[in-house]
């Protein structure tokens, strides 16, 4: 019902950022090969991401809406092998419920695309349309029906860093994937999507930082750990230039960071830091990356071994490094 939706949505949508995640992990998992996302306002006015994914079949669409009704998750177990980035089919519930959500979408075997437009969680037009293959949907107005949420909001600036910073982590972690974030009209990411790290960290980080990395590729029983690192350009003094993919996943951690900074050592000059992109592969079951919807929060059940793994793989690509 609506209010339950209301409330999920607190949970959810903390900000224009939780919606351009929430919509991009959904074209991430309906396979999309390039995902544009365009915002107004630092998507206060407008959060749009379109994608050319699978699309959603005339019937799914306004279950898609629905709390719930697409969760993949059938019993508790499950939650180890989970392979999409989305199971509690809570976001588009949540977002349309304080948005106003116009969605176009096509699968491959219809004719004719679907349409539908949610205003504050209520469907006021459902229908036909020539659409593309994918899916592409607007979110206008976050918040206006919530005026306690729109108060917490910060500057567009904070609010635009926070969508941009996670488009980049993205761009980073998918470098098969052909990203475009335009802000006001103006590219901010655009990477190839060709499947080259390399250039993926090129096109955020820039040549120079990309010329000072070398490649991770490291393993043991129970880790697996590839990417880049390096060093970070003389501007860049800041601890928010390693990106972390557990199991795939996006994840925040201090402590890989800190093992990542443990293993440069003496190698960094003061006040600068690592600039990596680590995938660590591992038992599932030995990691839980859903401890909040919005928090991107890991926990290892093996935490000083993670901690060994990462430190040792990153020395070991440093120390075969010549600069
Ligand atoms: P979840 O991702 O947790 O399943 P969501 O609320 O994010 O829940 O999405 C509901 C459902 O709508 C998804 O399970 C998926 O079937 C469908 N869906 C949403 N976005 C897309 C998209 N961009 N392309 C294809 N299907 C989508
Ligand atoms: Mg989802």
């Amino acid at each position: 019902d609506l209010l339950a939706n209301k409330i999920a949505a607190g949970e959810v949508v903390e900000r224009p950022a939780s919606v351009v995640k929430e919509l991009v992990e959904n074209a991430l998992d309906a396979g999309a090969t390039e995902i544009e996302i365009e915002l107004v306002q630092g998507g206060l006015e407008l959060i749009r991401v379109a994608d050319n994914g699978s699309g959603i079949d005339s019937e799914d669409v306004p279950v898609a809406f629905e709390r719930h009704a697409t969760s993949k998750i059938m019993e508790d177990k499950d939650l180890f092998k989970i392979s999409t980035l989305g199971f509690r089919g809570e976001a588009l519930p949540s977002i349309a419920a304080v948005s106003r959500v116009e969605m176009k979408t096509r699968t491959e075997n219809e004719t004719a695309g679907s349409f539908i437009r949610i205003e504050g969680g209520r469907i006021q037009e459902i229908g036909v349309t020539a659409a593309n293959k994918g899916t592409d949907i607007f979110v206008r107005d976050l918040f206006f029906n919530t005026p306690a949420r729109l108060k917490y909001l910060k500057s567009i600036q904070t609010e635009l860093g926070h969508a941009t910073d996670y488009i980049e982590r993205m761009a980073l972690a998918r470098p098969d994937v052909a990203f475009r974030l335009t802000h006001n009209s103006r590219i901010l990411v655009q990477t190839a999507g060709d499947g080259k790290l390399p250039h993926a960290v090129t096109a955020v980080y820039g040549r120079e930082t990309v010329k000072q990395m070398v490649d991770v590729e490291w393993e043991n029983y129970d880790y697996r750990i590839t990417g880049l690192a390096g060093y970070p350009e003389l501007n860049r003094a800041n601890r928010n230039h390693c990106t972390f993919l557990v199991n795939g996943r996006y994840v925040k951690s201090f402590q890989l960071f800190n093992a990542v900074q443990a293993a440069y050592h003496t190698r960094l000059p003061i006040h600068r830091y690592p600039v990596c992109v680590l995938h660590l592969q591992l038992d599932p079951t030995l990691v839980d990356v859903n401890v909040h919807p919005t928090k991107l929060e890991v926990r290892f059940s093996e935490e000083k071994d993670v901690y060994a793994a990462v430190q040792s793989a990153v020395q070991s690509a440093l120390e075969r490094s010549t600069f």
